[in-house]
């Protein structure tokens, strides 16, 4: 390869630094230049400079073959030279995170994989500020630490246990679950691990110090060990991460309950030195050899299972399912694609009315990003932005956002407004109130037509910093806006301290508030009358339903956002052929909320004696299901139910009705922690291989039901005499 260092060499934004050697000791050019070339040369550490969107300035010769192997490293993202962090846990200092705040840092550690080697780093730098005082980048130090963190771990290789907590510590703890797999193994004997992360640890932390935080570990992992009951199956992995291990239990009913109770135990108040504190937890559970033969496979699952409690609200537990690692490689696909995305424009805005409720006038528009992604079509926000919120990504999308929404509604007739997302990774960006200002400039939009939509979760930050941005986004004329009140942690202080001018309260609320309990509609009520107090706007988003806006106005609500009056649609349908410049739209939608019952259209298969056939679920429940697509089966008729993912119950038929039959469980399903329900036990395929089931079930069932679909084939008689009979019924 024509060397890269050669070329990157030219671009040396190196040069400062020499200065910086130059004037510390006195030497000159070419001797300073000296000293770092002998620097780099004796493997003490290498140089790194970026851009201001990251991108590889320069990179000491020495760390390429490490870092990037043969391949080119200019304009390359710095941090994707490192293997991403772990997402989900709240409040680590990586490297995307330090780069979104352009501020200083020093040793942040980050790890690479090449070729198998895995090598850890600690990195250090600063910003690059340009003659106008513009941040441009970041110059630093990296070295390689991992020899060093060996040696750490080496001395520590007697040590056993976590000096903190008692608990057993990482290493030993892998060393056992090798071992106890090892051993299972050739026996076939399950084993359970469960992960555990505490939610909002780090804002105990942050807010009572790290001596509180301490004492709040320590609680818990009396509390883990009162509920486990071993002390010897309990792990803490670091930080505020803590594993457990089941030998001989693949019972998803039992683990479920322990998970559960750890999750009701964990949560229930702690009292530290006079300060009282609440944490919440997730769990994810993976089960051997189901979910995996060796340790390293079963803890993998485990930590996608945990991630997936964690994004499907807090306080939850997940099993590991195939679907998580299906959608762990999307993830992976979607964040290695959306950097191009940005370039080729594959990102588009759309907007949803924002309505005044008493006059039907539409007095604004909220832009919601989506991406048309040239294979999977248009991809939801709500998919994709996490992903984007785990590197440095979201702040380059979200700066498009807003200059795309500005430009827009620059356009728009009077003084109709534009309300912008802003992600707290964006809010943490010292630089953020100069992006706004610019766009503002660039695009003359009003200030004040420009709003801006937060949620709680900015502040989650260190008190000053947030102060300090509310202050210079007020300062610009922006409005701001309290984004899904009546979710997070709904603190009506964030109301009294924090400077908006709106609040939204929250589709959840909206939906909770007009069923039978009336305990939302007081909270909402309670909300309004302060923010009124407070002399801030309102909005309901997610109205639906008449009853819903009737609601919304009894509420004394000024604003509405929802289906009732328009979705979100392209820009090219909003504010046209309007002779007075005003949109006014008539509220559209039923009259009630349909009570949500869960319809299910999935395929299953039901065997009964040497057939396996294809049937729809159409209802669960814990004792028992409806299921369709097998005409006139006898009550009284044995079926072993297949639900997929080695699932299998046996299930007798009780009710029956042309092609629809209630089935009765022999056991009844379990919790899977999601709202949703699964067998206790699961069977590996050369079971049931052993027992004669199809070896593709899965893809029966799909083809089956699509050739169901189609009307290619008719549903399948189930006795032979009705068979016979409406053969001779369809023949006269
Ligand atoms: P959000 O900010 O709470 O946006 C409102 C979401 O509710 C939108 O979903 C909207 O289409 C939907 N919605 C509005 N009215 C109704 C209704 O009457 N019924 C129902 N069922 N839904 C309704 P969308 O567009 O899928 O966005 C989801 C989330 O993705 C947003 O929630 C927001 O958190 C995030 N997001 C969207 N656009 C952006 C963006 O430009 N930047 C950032 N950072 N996040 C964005
Ligand atoms: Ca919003
Ligand atoms: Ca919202």
């Amino acid at each position: 390869m024509a060397s890269l260092y050669s070329r990157l060499k030219t671009q040396i934004a190196v040069a400062p630094t020499r200065v910086a050697v130059e004037r510390s000791f006195g030497l000159h050019g070419a001797d300073a230049e000296q000293m770092c070339a002998t620097f780099e040369a004796l493997n003490l550490g290498g140089f790194w400079s970026t851009d201001a969107a990251g991108r590889i300035g320069y990179l000491s010769a020495g760390l390429l073959a490490a870092l990037v192997g043969d391949s080119d490293a200019a304009g390359r993202d710095f941090v994707t030279l490192f293997v991403r962090p772990r997402a989900g846990i709240d409040g680590q200092r990586t490297l995307p995170f330090v780069f979104a705040r352009k501020g200083r840092f020093e040793a942040v550690i980050a790890r690479s994989e090449l070729d198998e080697r895995e090598i850890v780093w600690s990195v250090s730098g600063e910003p690059i500020v340009d003659g106008d005082g513009e941040f441009a980048g970041f110059r630093g130090h990296i070295v390689d630490v991992t020899r060093d963190r060996q040696s750490a771990e080496e001395a520590s290789q007697l040590a056993t246990t976590d000096a903190l907590t008692g608990l057993l510590n990482r290493r030993h703890m892998t060393n056992i679950l090798k071992r106890t797999f090892a051993a299972f193994a050739p026996q076939r004997r399950p084993c359970a691990v469960m992960l555990i992360d505490l939610d909002r640890f780090k804002q105990v932390n942050d807010t009572l110090g790290h001596a509180v935080g301490d004492t709040l570990l320590k609680q818990v992992a009396q509390r883990l060990i009162k509920v486990v009951g071993d002390k010897d199956r309990i792990c803490r992995l670091g930080g505020d991460e803590f594993q457990v291990m089941f030998p001989d239990v693949e019972d998803r009913g039992r683990l479920g309950d322990v998970a559960g109770r750890i999750i009701t135990m964990l949560s229930e108040p702690y009292t530290i030195e006079g300060n009282r504190c609440t944490i919440g937890t997730s769990v994810g559970i993976a089960v051997s050899p189901y979910d995996g033969e060796t340790a390293d496979d079963v803890v993998r699952n485990a930590d996608l299972a945990l991630y997936a409690a964690k994004h499907s609200g807090r306080g939850r537990f997940r099993f590991y399912s195939n679907e998580m690692l299906e959608s762990a490689e999307q993830r992976r696909h979607l964040e290695e694609t959306m950097h191009d995305a940005l370039i080729k424009g594959e990102f588009e805005l759309h907007y949803q009315p924002l309505v005044d409720l008493a006059s039907n006038r539409v007095v604004g528009t909220e832009a919601l990003v989506r991406w048309n992604h040239p294979e999977s079509g248009l991809i939801s926000p709500a998919l994709f932005i996490p992903i984007a919120e785990e590197s440095t990504m979201i702040c380059r999308i979200g700066e498009w956002i807003l200059r795309k929404a500005c430009e827009d509604a620059a356009r728009w007739p009077g003084r109709v407004r534009v309300a912008v997302n802003v992600s707290p990774v964006q809010f943490a960006d010292p630089q953020f109130p100069r992006i706004v200002a610019t766009v503002l400039m660039a695009t003359g939009l009003d200030p004040d037509r420009l709003e801006l939509e937060l949620t709680e979760s900015v502040f989650l930050q260190e008190g000053e910093a947030t102060d300090a941005m509310f202050k210079s986004l007020k300062g610009l004329g922006v409005r701001l806006v309290l984004d899904d009140f009546g979710t997070g942690y709904s603190s009506l202080s964030y109301l009294k301290n924090a400077p908006f001018d709106k609040i939204k309260i929250d589709q959840s609320f909206v939906r909770g508030a007009t069923s039978n309990d009336n305990r939302n509609r007081a909270i909402i009520s309670a909300i309004v009358a302060l923010a009124n107090a407070l002399g801030m706007d309102t909005i309901a988003e997610g109205v639906e339903t008449f009853d819903q806006l009737d609601m919304v106005r009894d509420l004394k609500i000024g604003m509405v956002q929802g289906y009732i009056y328009s979705k979100p649609v392209r820009v090219e349908h909003l504010f046209v052929d309007l002779p007075d410049e005003e949109w006014v739209i008539e509220p559209e939608g039923p009259a009630k909320q349909r009570h949500e019952r869960r319809a299910m259209f999935r395929t299953i298969g039901v065997i009964h004696e040497d057939h396996y056939y294809p049937v729809t679920l159409r209802n669960l429940s814990q004792s028992g299901a409806l299921i369709e697509g097998l005409l006139d089966v006898p009550i009284g008729t044995p079926f072993m139910v297949d639900f997929g993912e080695g699932q299998f119950e046996l299930a007798t038929v009780v009710r029956s009705r042309e092609s629809s039959q209630g089935i009765s469980f022999a056991r009844d399903l379990v919790s899977d922690g999601n709202g949703g329900l699964c067998t206790r036990h699961r069977f590996m395929q050369h079971h049931l291989v052993a027992a004669g089931v199809p070896r593709n079930t899965e893809e029966f069932l799909t083809k089956q039901a699509g050739l169901l679909a189609s009307g290619k084939i008719s549903l399948p008689c189930f006795s032979v005499a009705n068979r016979k009979a409406r053969r001779e019924q369809a023949l006269t």
